[in-house]
């Protein structure tokens, strides 16, 4: 029987696992599985840790979430095909989960389709290689478990370990004797710490967004944030300003490209991830910056120099849990010979093609647009249950229109949803005014009374 290794139990490689589940219910032979997972439990970065640093094991900590963190798009935009909300909460919810709920919602599906027995927790994989002759990986692993290291044999190798954990971290002058705490994205936790504190945000991204925003919800005094090409734009609060790019830092004040300096308490670097693969043998390593259609994987996934090689989820990401299952599907499918893969120079004509047409894509509806066609293009090849991508892409227009109308209203807004037809129900509270982001609070019916106040 073939042997396939899965790294990573996070919604890609669980979308892997049922995946291939789905064809068992059906009573078709599947091959061997293994999920390696090197944390505890599964979900990836949706199983919240307070850690920063090194986990439990000494393994560099895999969350980039923090507390508080709710849904930064439309539940319905990323809903699973094969698994409603609808199903999993038995009524309507709310449009914007926070991390709690959407972390049940991943484990639902997964526990319903009974795949727990594959995953190896507390197992990292340290080294893969591929033998020619063999024609085989082989995949060394440190069970944290037992404490020992061990390696063993598969036919097939799919990578889905994230791309949103490694930090890239930018080095600015006067870093090394700032007075205040400076941290990236990665290792930020909980904003209440940063309450009545002037707060430096470097970046103009989702997180330079979303970090400021939960900093300004829990009482932070003042919030600047630097860009290096162009500003976020919204309509900040008063407290909220956008300054070009910083230059340097003199202990507690920071001097921006305009000449403007300020005195901060705290910086927090929301400079973006590194795709990173230090387990992947040189020839097998994805190396690619966070785009749309990265180069040398074949619709996304197939691994153009060695099609027993799989990496999910590596895209950037408009798309998620639902892109990820098309990925899945369509993995599955090329391992079972069910889709047949074009000549190598094909592929890397087409592969290079989409690249370079991402690259003339700068306006949000038609990234949106693209990624959109490229999850139809992958659906279309499966069983995996099709659904109206085009409704999809309104749904991230409507969004991202919100965004601009309101930055700290825009997760109070109900969507439909594509998949079952229902509308989300109104939140009990306004997403400003929700300090409790728990299940318990976000499936109460009505607030309860410590959200009135977080202090
Ligand atoms: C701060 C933040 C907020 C986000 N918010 C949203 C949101 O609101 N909505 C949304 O749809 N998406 C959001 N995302 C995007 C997120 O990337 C996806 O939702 C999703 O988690 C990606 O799933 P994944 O399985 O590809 O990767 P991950 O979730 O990163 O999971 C990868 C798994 O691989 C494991 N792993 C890694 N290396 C190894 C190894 N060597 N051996 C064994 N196991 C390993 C990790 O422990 C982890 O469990 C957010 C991302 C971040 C960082």
């Amino acid at each position: 029987m073939k042997r396939i290794a899965i790294i990573g139990a996070g919604p890609s490689g669980l979308a892997q696992l049922r995946a291939f589940q789905a064809l068992k219910e059906q009573n078709i032979d599947i091959p061997e599985i293994v999920c390696f997972e090197k944390q505890q439990d599964w979900g990836g970065l949706w199983n919240y840790t307070w850690r920063t640093g090194v986990d439990q094991n000494g393994e560099p900590v895999h969350g980039s979430m923090y507390r508080y963190l709710w849904s930064n798009g439309p539940k319905e935009a990323l809903e699973f095909a094969d698994y409603s909300f609808d199903e999993h909460f038995g009524r309507a919810i709310p449009s914007y989960p926070p991390r709690e709920v959407l972390w049940d919602y991943i484990k639902g599906r997964v526990e319903k389709a009974d795949v727990r027995q594959y995953v190896r927790f507390q197992h990292a994989v340290r080294y893969v290689t591929f033998d020619e002759d063999s024609k085989q990986f082989n995949v060394t692993v440190q069970d944290y478990q037992h404490n020992q290291i061990y390696d063993e044999a598969f036919d097939y190798v799919i990578v889905a370990s994230g791309h949103f954990s490694t930090p890239r971290v930018p080095e600015y002058p006067g870093f090394e004797h700032f007075t205040g705490r400076l941290i990236h994205a990665h290792d930020f936790r909980d904003a209440v710490e940063f309450q009545d504190q002037t707060l430096l945000i470097v970046g103009s991204s989702y997180s330079a967004e979303d970090i400021g925003s939960q900093c300004y919800k829990y009482g932070a005094k003042e919030i600047i944030s630097c860009y290096r090409s162009k500003p976020m734009g919204f309509k900040w609060p008063d407290n909220w300003s956008e300054r070009p790019c910083l230059k340097y830092v003199d202990h507690d004040t920071a001097y921006f490209e305009d000449g403007s300096s300020a005195k901060v308490d705290a910086i927090i670097l929301c400079t973006g991830y590194l795709h990173h693969f230090p387990f992947m043998q040189d020839q097998l390593r994805l190396k690619t910056h966070n785009c749309l259609y990265p180069l040398n994987l074949y619709e996304g996934v197939v691994w153009e120099n060695n099609h027993q090689l799989f990496y999910l989820g590596m895209q950037d990401q408009w798309y998620t849990f639902n892109m990820f299952d098309a990925q899945a599907w369509y993995v599955r499918d090329v391992i079972l010979g069910r889709i047949e893969l074009p000549a190598v120079e094909q592929m890397q004509q087409e592969g290079q093609q989409l690249h370079e047409q991402e690259q003339q894509l700068d306006d949000v509806a038609e990234l949106i647009e693209f990624q959109g066609q490229y999850v139809e293009r992958l659906i279309q090849q499966t069983d995996y249950p099709t659904f109206d991508i085009e409704q999809v892409n309104q749904i991230f227009l409507t969004w991202h229109q919100h965004k601009f109308d309101d930055i700290m209203t825009f997760r109070d807004k109900t969507y439909r949803s594509v998949m079952t037809g229902t509308m989300a129900a109104k939140h009990h509270t306004r997403w400003l005014k929700a300090y409790d982001d728990s299940l318990k609070a976000y499936l109460a019916k009505k607030t309860v009374k410590k959200e009135a106040s977080f202090s």
